[in-house]
């Protein structure tokens, strides 16, 4: 299968050279030449597979002719062995016809693991098989460095660069990166914000001339194609548990970068029956603006209790308007060059496919508390600041009772301790057995003045031979 770029300028590639290239060269995204489609046949026949027989099933259209099946097969079963329950996302019912996905039971206790445990054993299959060594550099405020760093750690033909900023990171999102002591895994904490390691990194992907002879960077931020891919996944094993396709199912999901929900959006267009797709915003609600007002403006950034949903700008969302506009790269282009400035509004046509498509709500931080505190009173069952937001999203935009609303649950609430405290609960949530000892482990990492040149000094000094 053949990729292309969103904003039609850029050469088409195969999976392969997708997954390690990243942005495409006129700035772009790749999205598939052709989007696989299944037929409501095929996917009844699916019912009852296993998550890793069901992965198989959803992700091999994509890299068809490129990885055979059987190191598919094992990419797959290596990625999602390392969950800690059997049903790798439980569905657990919190009132009438509505469900919890359970999306944190992975390495790191985010939905990231499910695209990022994927791509790193993705990249370890390809660069073995091309003899190639890359290093990984990314920025993070949390999540996706620690869900990077254990898809990567054992990778023999990665070095990985994470950025964090220093004193900036929870305690808890901090350890998980740092306590990970592999040869090929560093961890910088950089005297500056998110946004200086974010520019330090877009930077170093603009001239890599700073690495040694014969390495190129990848990127594993939600951008990368695969981590879209291996989302689509979790949406077809939950409809298929709720009965789709022979009824649609709705979801909701708490939305920072575009990417999970984005994969929700490629499930339905692959021929999952989904009624309602809910886009939960919190305070930084560029997303919830767009659909409900068509105001598409760039606000500052507010410091809020769902620290992974704090963006300005969802970058995925790039991928979903190249659909709204015909597939017609110039248009993107266009659109684009306006945002530049600041602000965009989308075309009526495309104004109104997007609101047939998805439902939209914003939540502040108060309001998310009450929800925690709400959903506890009357299931005993905790939720995390990112899934309490997709909850009530999905309360307030319900249109049918009868069919079954899944929101999903991106973090395990142990993760997120100061919220959960905030919103009344006496005792900190437990983190699970394999990580209760998160705070007597050793920790490695090297604090960086923001400074580019001594960072890409320390970066090419620590890339193994
Ligand atoms: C990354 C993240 C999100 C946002 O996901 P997007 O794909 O960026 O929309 C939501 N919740 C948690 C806990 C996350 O880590």
């Amino acid at each position: 299968m053949k990729y292309i770029s969103t904003r039609g300028d850029a050469p088409a590639l195969s999976f392969e050279d997708v997954v390690l290239t990243g942005l495409a060269p006129d700035g772009g995204l790749y999205v598939p030449e052709n989007l696989p489609k299944f037929s409501q046949e095929e996917i009844a026949s699916w019912a009852g597979l296993s998550y890793q027989e069901l992965a198989f099933k959803v992700i091999a259209p994509f890299v068809a002719g490129e990885v055979p099946d059987t190191e598919l097969k094992k990419i797959i079963d290596d990625s999602y062995s390392t969950f800690r329950h059997d049903a790798i996302a439980p569905l657990v019912q919190t009132g009438h016809n509505e469900w919890i996905l359970e999306l944190f039971q992975g390495p790191t206790l985010a939905f990231k693991d499910f695209a990022l445990q994927f791509l790193g054993n993705l990249l370890d299959y390809i660069l073995k098989k091309r003899d190639q060594k890359v290093v990984v550099m990314g920025a993070t405020s949390g999540d996706t460095g620690s869900a990077a760093i254990e898809g990567c750690r054992h990778c023999d033909n990665i070095d990985i660069f994470i950025l964090h900023p220093n004193k900036r990171v929870s305690d808890v999102q901090r350890r998980q990166m740092t306590t990970v002591l592999e040869k090929n895994v560093h961890n910088i904490a950089l005297e500056g914000n998110f946004d200086d390691c974010q520019n330090m990194v877009k930077a170093s992907f603009g001239d890599q001339s700073f690495l040694p002879e014969g390495r190129q960077l990848v990127a594993v931020n939600s951008i990368n194609w695969a981590r879209i891919m291996a989302q689509i996944v979790y949406y077809f094993y939950a409809g298929l548990a709720l009965g789709a396709p022979a009824r649609p199912v709705s979801f909701s999901v708490p939305t920072g970068n575009f990417g999970d929900i984005f994969a929700g959006y490629l499930a339905k267009q692959m021929g999952l029956p989904i009624d309602q797709l809910v886009i939960a915003t919190n305070a930084n609600d560029i997303l919830h603006r767009c659909i409900s007002e068509n105001d598409h403006t760039k606000k500052d950034l507010i410091h809020s209790l769902s620290p992974s949903m704090d963006i300005m700008v969802s970058s995925n969302f790039e991928r979903l308007l190249f659909d709204l506009y015909g597939r017609d790269g110039s248009s993107i282009k266009q659109l684009m060059e306006d945002f530049k400035s600041g602000s965009m509004s989308l075309s009526e046509e495309a104004l109104s496919t997007a609101r047939e498509l998805f439902t939209s709500y914003r939540l502040d931080d108060d309001e998310m508390m009450e929800v925690i505190r709400e959903v506890f009173d009357h299931t005993e069952y905790l939720l995390d600041p990112h899934t309490a937001i997709g909850v009530q999203a999905a309360r307030k935009t319900r249109r049918r009772q009868d069919i079954p609303m899944v929101c999903l649950s991106t973090a395990h609430p142990a993760k997120f301790p100061e919220a959960v405290r905030k919103a009344g609960q006496t005792d900190d949530p437990a983190l699970p057995h394999h990580m209760a000892d998160l705070f007597d482990r050793e920790e490695r990492f090297d604090v960086l003045d923001n400074d580019i040149a001594a960072v890409q000094k320390h970066i090419a000094a620590n890339v193994r031979a």
